[in-house]
């Protein structure tokens, strides 16, 4: 009997060998015969300090004695108190509310709602929403509409709403970007939804921190409001905690996931600023926030968020990250000569670059070829077309990232 389940983003034509992972600690992956694989993408974006972190799994272990699962709407739980004050606390002043959901695309989801149900409530409705060409954030309806049509969402495109798209700042053509973000905003649409600093699932695409300054300023000036997608750059990934601490950025909506309970469980939180949650605070319940998912701010869930949070303030998370990204960045050095490796490139402890390939029919199976050339050779990595990125836990090895790096020029040379 083969198994029965449907893995996502999988073509299961195609007969690929699907490995059994029984543990993981730190930067490694181990099935159960004890063959082991360096996840040098962290499990999909989300593993930060390392699979299993004491201190996590600890949290975890404690609230699971004490409260598992409580109804959200009209009741609340110490963690969920406990970890909202943290972000608030640690996020910049204008950012003082908190609402969870369980994950990135749901955050994106409340992020989008959040903003139409602003202009809806002070009786100025707007619904156009503003995205950044070739984004993405995330697989629902809602979020596929505001990001990169493709091929992966052509059978739902007839469900997709309408959106204003703002051509990609690529270097020498950023003031045609902050041009059509100009113009499209007197057309007063409701939001600018971005992704910070770097563009994750449309291949690994940098910009420059002052590109993402104008464009909030853009924003402010037409009264557009500015939604920042950090679910994949939050939590240290792009060399700050934050992508947008780095262009001296307050967005007026956050949404964060991923790397928010250290990438052990599931859960995200929508920030906002405070006119936003003051338009929907009203003794009429017309105006209430209708959005929730049964496991809304689940304690488990949050109690391991807290723990994340702990780790941050007492570990040196940041010179880990420092640590890492100048380890990537002399990886990455070591190939800029190389043509088959393309616009080698790298934000924080992301390091990416394009594989150049003989002509585009090997384009088209390049990717599953590499997965399973690095999955012969001990590595995680998955590939984004002809896109090979790093983005490995923070704990990774100076040894095992060396042995990743060197799995990719061994790849380099078999394709
Ligand atoms: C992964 C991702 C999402 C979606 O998060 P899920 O938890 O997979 O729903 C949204 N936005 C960005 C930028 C992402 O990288």
């Amino acid at each position: 009997m083969t198994s029965p389940v449907w893995h996502p983003f999988t073509q299961h034509g195609l007969g690929d060998p699907i490995p059994l992972i029984s543990h993981a600690k730190d930067a490694k992956l181990y099935a159960p015969d004890g063959q082991s694989w360096i996840d040098a993408i962290s499990s999909w974006w989300v593993t930060t300090h390392g699979h299993a972190h004491p201190r996590i799994m600890a949290a975890i272990r404690a609230q699971t004695e004490k409260l598992d699962q409580l109804i959200f709407a009209g009741w609340t739980h110490e963690p969920a108190e406990t970890l909202a004050a943290e972000l608030v606390r640690i996020t910049p002043d204008p950012l003082t509310r908190v609402f969870f959901s369980d994950s990135g695309s749901t955050s994106v989801e409340v992020a989008l709602k959040m903003a139409l149900g602003y202009w809806y409530n002070i009786g100025e409705p707007r619904s156009r929403i503003l995205v950044l060409e070739h984004s993405y954030h995330g697989d629902t309806i809602g979020t596929m509409s505001v990001g990169e049509r493709g091929v992966y969402n052509r059978a739902w495109q007839p469900l997709l709403f309408d959106v204003d798209t703002i051509p990609f700042p690529y270097e020498g053509l950023e003031q045609a970007t902050l041009d059509a973000l100009e113009a499209a905003c007197s057309a007063k649409p409701a939001a600018f939804i971005v992704e910070p600093l770097i563009l994750g699932a449309g291949g690994m695409l940098i910009y420059p921190a002052w590109v993402l300054a104008e464009m909030r300023s853009i924003c402010a000036r037409h009264n557009v409001l500015f939604i920042a997608d950090e679910v994949m750059t939050g939590w240290g990934r792009t060399g700050t905690r934050f992508a947008c601490d780095q262009a001296g950025v307050i967005p007026d909506i956050v949404c964060l996931s991923k790397g928010l309970t250290g990438g052990s469980l599931p859960l995200a939180v929508t920030l906002c600023i405070e006119p936003i949650f003051a338009a929907h605070f009203s003794t009429d319940r017309a105006k209430t926030f209708y959005h929730s998912s049964s496991y809304t701010a689940n304690p488990i869930a949050c109690a391991a968020a807290n723990a994340n949070l702990e780790i941050w303030r007492d570990e040196p998370v940041q010179q880990r990250i420092d640590t890492l990204a100048d380890a990537q960045a002399a990886h990455l050095s070591l190939l800029s000569h190389d043509p088959r490796a393309q616009n080698p490139r790298r934000l924080g402890t992301i390091a990416a670059l394009d594989i150049v390939v003989p002509d585009s029919g090997y384009l088209s199976n390049l990717a599953p070829r590499l997965i399973a050339f690095y999955r012969d050779h001990g590595v995680l990595l998955r590939p984004l077309g002809n896109t090979l990125y790093v983005m490995p836990p923070y704990c990774i090895t100076p040894d095992e990232l060396a042995q990743v790096w060197s799995a990719i020029k061994a790849s380099l040379d078999a394709v």
